[in-house]
């Protein structure tokens, strides 16, 4: 028996009935209907068939609307009154059963005259999306929310256009609410007809890298298109089945062969296509760079200064943009501090709490810049001398000395600007992400008194703040000679984290700062490890290698404290009570040490690409149980007893099987394939689809049982090449290329 949904069925179920015709039945139960405000109803059941499986169930709600929709069924009546619900579930087998309840309608809320919503025909989109525009508006009052039903069992809030993903073809009948804040509502609704799900829908489409950055003399890029069905395999594209197309060929052109190319400054997008599959992926692309500079400004009141920001703009080739006769215009003054239109900033007072002070945002012809300038206001002078310290992605803006601590030699001593260029490459390969839309990322040294209200420590964005309190020393940039590595790489962490998939995963939940907190340490501890294991790739020296160990966040840390903390909450877990950061991050740590580097960026490919929402939750027990099917995912093992026996997890059983084989689809998409090899006479040529700047194993074999290393690979572009040499005699050989960093 194959049976699907029921939640709360309990009391009034109509009695089980048996239709037989042959051997096969359905049962089909229908609860009592429950009654929601303003017309709102919902029926709970159960549904079964033997022999066979029910496919769909379709709805008649006897107000002229029809749809499909699992159990439990939502629908809202537009006027009072009774009706006649019919049912009717298909199974595979090709029977059906049909059953009706009567609902008895008295709550509808009144159709506010005050508001008007208009509703415009759904515009139906590739795979089961749907968006639908329209019109609110209130007199008197104003709208505060539009709730959406969308008739398959999913609510939200959206402004109009209002987008949803169906996850079948059908008909669903769309209510929508619109709340004013005089507490009156409307409600319209609006039938959908989803036709567009067909079985390539369920391929993954995907083209790396997922935003083309052209800048600082780079000005040219090759996108990769990668295919897979279902089963995670991969599915050969030639050139000929894709095009490409730029939406500002002449900023960024691109050919057939999916090269990209811009030399000036400006945003485009490229839309990928592939023959016969229904999704399009739009790939952004950046070309050259807008900076506001200096990322902070210490100014103070007594006596008053004043500072100076400036634009500066740079091609994609590297050239200067010449700013004259070009409109920059700067923004974001306030209270604490004033900004002029040719950049002149004024200290007006210094801030009275935490988030007074402000940041200065500029755009040259309406385009912004990637960065803010910070801007600190004391009350005197702090007597600092800011510097800039550059490299390929990150700028630092730091004091040189402040009291005891030699903050400008320790920038050149540690190679700090080289770690941390390092670990933007190592965070946007495992996130692939790209925050600033590409544009330089900047850390500030915030200065402050203790009552001016410094950063405690750090604070994520662009720039990164990394506070250091100057009237009761104490700094979370570093010490005397030793440097806040952990802290530094945390707050540039959460950068790399802070987008559509992984906040949706977090909204929500009881707990989210444990998750946001404990993975932005997880993902700079793999960073660090990254570098530790492979120094000589990013040219880091031993001395800075030392420098990172016994630092708070950093990897040795976290193995010994939050190892501890994770060894103590076992002997008693209670995730309710007592769950935190510190336990999460030592707990993807752990299984990173047991599954091996690629857990945490088979972990991560669940988040890819990171705009993309992709699962939907109840509540926080399918949240929480999602995470463990990610991590089991990345592992290729199921982790549920460890993490619900060890770890105090609520785990939904039912759900976990349910998601799994989608997270096991995303946790595997960016595996290496190999797709081609090239037999000479005594070598063959090994390709693969690879991530650039990830260290591969090749393997062989000659019995598939014992494995031995017979190259290390880390590839600069998306493809992976390796000439290896052929067997001798008759032997067969086996080939296999691991991903390992
Ligand atoms: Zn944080």
């Amino acid at each position: 028996m194959n049976a699907r949904s029921l939640a709360c069925l309990v009391a009034g179920l109509v009695a089980a009935s048996f239709t037989s015709r042959g051997r096969a039945s359905i049962v089909l139960d229908l609860a009592v209907p429950e009654y929601e405000a303003c017309g709102q109803v919902s029926i709970n059941g159960y549904v079964a068939a033997s022999p066979g499986a029910i496919q769909r169930l379709v709805w008649v709600w006897g107000d002229g609307m029809t749809n499909e929709s699992w159990f439990p069924a939502t629908h809202t009546f537009p006027t009072n009154g009774d009706y006649t619900v019919q049912v009717t579930a298909f199974a595979d087998t090709g029977e059906s059963k049909t059953a009706t309840r009567s609902v008895v309608i008295t709550s509808v809320c009144n159709q506010s005259t005050n508001i008007v919503l208009n509703l415009a025909a759904p515009e139906y989109e590739a795979c089961g999306q749907v968006s639908i525009n329209g019109y609110v508006k209130a007199s008197p009052g104003d709208v505060q929310r539009l709730v959406w039903a969308w008739g398959d069992g999913t609510t939200n809030e959206s402004w109009f256009p209002a987008k949803h993903v169906y996850p079948s073809n059908g008909v669903f009948a769309v209510t929508v609410t619109a709340h004013s804040d005089l507490g009156e509502t409307r409600t319209a609704t609006q039938q959908v007809s989803v036709a567009t799900i067909t079985l390539s829908c369920d391929n993954t489409l995907r083209v790396y890298p997922p935003r083309v950055v052209l800048k600082d003399g780079k000005t040219n890029e090759t996108l990769r298109v990668d295919l897979r069905g279902k089963n995670g395999l991969p599915i050969p594209v030639t050139l000929a089945q894709t095009t490409f197309v730029s939406s500002r060929p002449n900023l960024v052109q691109v050919d057939a062969q999916g090269r990209v190319t811009g030399k000036g400054l400006g945003e485009a997008q490229i839309e990928v296509r592939v023959q016969g599959q229904p999704r399009t992926v739009i790939v952004p692309v950046s070309v050259g760079e807008i900076l506001l500079e200096p990322t902070i400004l210490l100014l103070n009141t007594n006596p008053p200064s004043t500072g100076q920001v400036f634009l500066r703009a740079f091609n994609a080739d590297g050239s200067a943009v010449n700013l004259s006769g070009r409109q920059v215009q700067f923004s974001g003054g306030n209270a604490v501090a004033s900004v002029n239109a040719q950049g002149v900033v004024t200290p007006l007072r210094p801030p009275a709490q935490f988030w007074d002070s402000p940041y200065l945002n500029a755009t040259l012809d309406g385009m912004p810049a990637r960065n803010a300038c910070f801007v600190r206001v004391t009350a005197t002078n702090l007597n600092l001398t800011m510097q800039d310290y550059a490299g390929e992605n990150v700028t630092f803006r730091v004091a040189t000395q402040v009291g005891p601590y030699p903050f400008g030699a320790l920038m050149n001593d540690l190679q700090v600007v080289k770690v941390f260029d390092a670990v933007c490459r190592l965070q946007q390969r495992l996130c692939g992400a790209t925050p600033n839309q590409g544009g330089r990322q900047f850390f500030a040294l915030d200065p402050g008194m203790d009552a001016g209200g410094t950063v405690p420590c750090g604070l994520s964005g662009n720039p990164v703040r990394l506070g250091v309190v100057v009237d009761n020393l104490g700094s979370c940039f570093g010490g005397e000679d030793w440097l806040h590595w952990g802290v530094i790489g945390h707050e540039l962490a959460h950068d790399f984290l802070s987008h559509a998939s992984f906040a949706d995963f977090c909204a929500g939940l009881a707990n989210s700062g444990a998750y946001s907190e404990g993975l932005a340490t997880t993902l700079s501890a793999y960073s660090f490890d990254e570098i530790t294991a492979a120094p000589e790739r990013f040219g880091i020296a031993p001395a800075t290698l030392a420098n990172f160990h016994g630092i708070f966040l950093m990897p040795d840390s976290i193995r010994t404290g939050h190892y501890e903390a994770l060894t103590n909450y076992e002997a008693n877990p209670d995730y309710a009570g007592r769950f935190n950061a510190d336990l999460l991050d030592a707990i993807m740590l752990k299984l990173g040490d047991d599954y091996g580097p690629a857990f945490l960026f088979r972990f991560m490919s669940v988040f890819y690409p990171p705009d993309e929402l992709f699962m939907s939750y109840q509540d926080e027990t399918q949240r929480l149980t999602f995470w463990v099917a990610a991590c089991s995912a990345a592992a290729r093992t199921d982790l549920r007893a460890r993490f619900r026996d060890r770890w105090g997890f609520p785990v939904d059983d039912a759900y976990f099987e349910r998601i799994l084989p989608q997270v096991q689809q995303r946790a595997s998409q960016r595996d290496p394939v190999i797709t081609a090899s090239h037999v000479g006479s005594d070598a063959f040529h090994l390709c693969a689809h690879a991530v650039r700047d990830t260290t591969y194993l090749i393997q062989s074999s000659p019995d598939l049982s014992t494995w031995i290393t017979v190259q290390t690979n880390t590839p600069s572009s998306f493809t992976l090449e390796a000439d290896l040499p052929l067997p001798s005699g008759f032997g067969q050989q086996f080939y296999r290329v691991l991903q390992w960093r």
